[in-house]
């Protein structure tokens, strides 16, 4: 396997903290600071061997990009050697402090054309999020997308970025040239704790039936959780349509026979 490092990188600071790669890249990570550095900053911290840590690469609230630990190499990053050493890392300054660590725009935009690179010399055709933790550290469902929370006790990457990781891979994947809804990939069946109906559901439904359709709604993304009011309203009949138009049914916003059945194979265990 040959490695080759972002050309996106305008400074390089080598950090000593590091491992030989015993596997393909296969994983993206993204990490907050919890700071606001420059990647000169963080570049002098991982330059410490007495500090034991490291990422492959770091985005400053610029936008600006560094590279710390080779992509050959594996970072010190995500208290988990095995993850590490199948994914590469990303530290990304903060502009804002706790409890959501926010990042700026521009460094939101220098990450996601930085991991469509990274995607891309490594032959990762997609980019998959979850939002369940053991899919994503047993790499379930095509995830391969996994946080700092997930190995340790930590709240990185923050509540601001780890939102957005499905915005993320949304956007690197439309770079990739992969068609997705709008949920992006994996959606993992569960349980519906409501009632399925058995008759049609319309706008004026309501009742635990409206709740079921709403649920699944949510579940594709195209409804908030408090959206399951267990009313069918215009939104929830618009969201109906264009679930509809996503898994090739007909639209008409009414969910009959034929699209419950297609809901409960996509989205109910
Ligand atoms: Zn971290």
């Amino acid at each position: 396997m040959k490695f080759t490092n972002s050309s996106l990188v305008v400074y390089r600071k080598i950090s000593p903290n590091k491992t030989s790669r015993n596997h393909k890249i296969d994983t993206i990570t993204i990490h907050c600071m919890a700071g606001n550095l420059s990647i000169e900053t963080c570049g002098n911290v991982f330059a410490s061997s007495s500090r034991k840590a490291s990422s492959n690469y770091g985005i400053g609230t610029d936008g600006r990009i560094a590279l710390y630990v080779e992509e050959k190499d594996r970072s010190w990053a995500s208290s988990n050697a095995k993850n590490d050493h199948r994914a590469v890392t990303i530290e990304v300054a903060n502009d804002g402090g706790v409890p959501n660590w926010h990042v700026s725009d521009m460094a939101i935009a220098s990450l996601i054309e930085l991991v469509t690179d990274i995607c891309k010399r490594n032959c990762i055709k997609k980019l998959v999020w979850s939002t369940n933790k053991t899919d994503r550290i047993n790499h379930l469902h095509g995830c391969n997308m996994t946080v700092h929370r997930d190995f340790a006790a930590k709240a990185c990457p923050g509540n601001y970025l780890y939102n957005l990781h499905n915005y993320i891979a949304e956007q690197v994947n439309e770079r990739l040239g992969v068609k997705t809804a709008p949920t992006n990939a994996a959606i993992i069946p569960e349980s519906n704790p409501y009632k399925e109906p058995t008759t049609n559901i319309r706008r004026g439904t309501r009742g635990e039936g409206a709740k079921w359709v709403q649920w699944c709604l949510w579940r594709f993304g195209l409804l908030d959780k408090a959206g399951i009011d267990g009313v069918i309203g215009p939104k929830s009949e618009a969201a109906i349509s264009v679930a509809q138009k996503m898994l090739d049914l007909k639209v008409d916003g009414i969910v009959g026979n034929n699209t419950r059945q297609t809901f409960k194979q996509t989205f109910i265990k």
